[in-house]
């Protein structure tokens, strides 16, 4: 399975803006885009003003990032959004969200997407009472996600767990840490992710 190798707060520090990476460390003062909040390399300081495209390809890589795919993975949820009714750059990023890594991670279970998508892949977790290691597995308003009961003691998860009152739990999900469960209730609305993307320059990219 193809994935990043490159330091993941570089990656941020392309984007020049805080992507959460990596768990704990990005609440902290170690962050580096708290400390150097500019392009890495020797002419990071230096770049002009960036072109159409390259806003556009910027926005690209920043949401892929976000999310920790590779390029083939998404450019096949942007062909199967712009498939969809509705509004391609929304359905794109509830695409997205569906996603177990995703939703594992935002429930708290999992303190980085990275972190969930290997939980996950470990056989840590369980969508309807089933055990599911399928990080891509796009989960529809109803799913149940629940760790599964020998993995009830991972350290990982429960640190998770304690640290997520920080980052907050999204409308269109429901927790219940106690039973280490958690439910996607709805597809979620733009308004909602809060996320700090334009998706419609995603889509003008592909448009061309
Ligand atoms: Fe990004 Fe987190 Fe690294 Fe900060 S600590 S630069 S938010 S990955």
């Amino acid at each position: 399975m193809a994935r990043y190798t490159e330091s993941q707060c570089r990656l941020c520090r392309r984007e020049t803006m805080k992507l959460y990476l990596k768990g704990d460390r990005c609440y902290s003062d170690k962050c580096a885009i708290e400390r150097r909040n500019y392009p890495p390399g020797q002419h990071g300081q230096g770049r002009g003003k960036l072109s159409e495209y390259g806003l556009q390809l910027r926005e690209k890589q920043k949401i892929k990032r976000i999310y920790g795919l590779v390029e083939k993975q998404f450019e096949s949820y942007f062909e199967e959004a712009d498939r969809q009714k509705g509004v391609t750059g929304t359905n794109f990023l509830i695409l997205l969200e569906r996603r177990l890594d995703n939703s594992v991670y935002r429930l708290g279970f999992a303190s980085s997407r990275s972190q969930a998508r290997q939980l996950v892949r470990h056989n840590h977790f369980m969508v309807n009472g089933r055990k599911v290691n399928i990080p891509s597995f796009l989960l529809r308003p109803g799913d149940t996600v629940s760790v599964a009961e020998g993995s009830r003691n991972l350290q990982a998860i429960n640190e998770s767990i304690g640290a997520m009152p920080r980052r907050g739990l999204p409308a269109w999900l429901e927790v219940d840490s106690a039973k280490y469960e958690g439910i996607f209730k709805v597809f979620p609305n733009r308004d909602e992710m809060n996320l700090p993307v334009q998706e419609q320059l995603v889509v003008e990219f592909y448009s061309k």
